[in-house]
């Protein structure tokens, strides 16, 4: 939704001013006259992922001699479920093995969000974040592992607070070799420095 889309972000306006109206408010009291816009801006940012490439963030570095786990621990995570529209948040924890080319340790951050921002099940994110890995730098392995809570499950529904989803995804030698695994996972349960 950027500037340019004039006539998209008029309905979408007006789409959130039905929706107060629908839940009972007023759209036109005071402390809600500017939410339209505001509702607008902020799912902008909450589905900003959609038009980015995970190719020109996972720019590689040629060095043969890294051929050891690499983890990037605690990403945070922000994303959308696609069925409620509510939140879920956590962290991401990040590994792959080089096979001669490295990435930016800060570029795994990027990865996540260009996934996490967009419509998402817990499940597809993982899935999607391993296998953008894979495709771009040609890793001898890659796990993912993703712990979040979702509002969708803690404030409705069910109403369990604080539980919270783990969903993992491995490739290559993280899911072949069962010491690999155990070391990342092990990684993975300490505590921070
Ligand atoms: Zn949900």
């Amino acid at each position: 939704m950027t500037a340019g889309h004039d006539s998209n972000a008029r309905s979408f306006e007006a789409l959130v001013r039905t929706m107060l109206g629908y839940l009972g408010e007023d759209p036109d009291r005071e402390g809600l006259r500017e939410t339209p816009r505001r509702v607008m801006k902020a799912w902008g940012e909450w589905c900003s992922g959609y038009d980015q490439d995970p190719a020109k963030v996972l720019k590689t570095f040629e060095d043969g001699a890294c051929k050891e786990l690499v983890l990037v621990k605690d990403i945070p995570v922000h994303s959308t479920c696609e069925h409620h529209l509510a939140p879920f948040f956590g962290k991401a924890h990040i590994a792959y093995i080089p096979n001669g080319r490295i990435v930016g340790l800060s570029k795994l951050s990027r990865l996540v969000d260009i996934y996490a921002r967009r419509l998402q099940v817990q499940e597809r994110l993982t899935t999607q974040v391993a296998d953008a890995l894979v495709d771009n730098l040609k890793p001898t392995g890659v796990g993912v592992v993703i712990e979040c809570r979702h509002l969708c499950m803690e404030s409705r529904g069910v109403n369990r607070a604080g539980v919270t989803t783990v969903t993992s995804a491995m490739r290559g030698a993280l899911m072949e070799q069962p010491e690999a695994r155990a070391e990342l996972l092990a990684l993975i349960a300490r505590s921070p420095v």
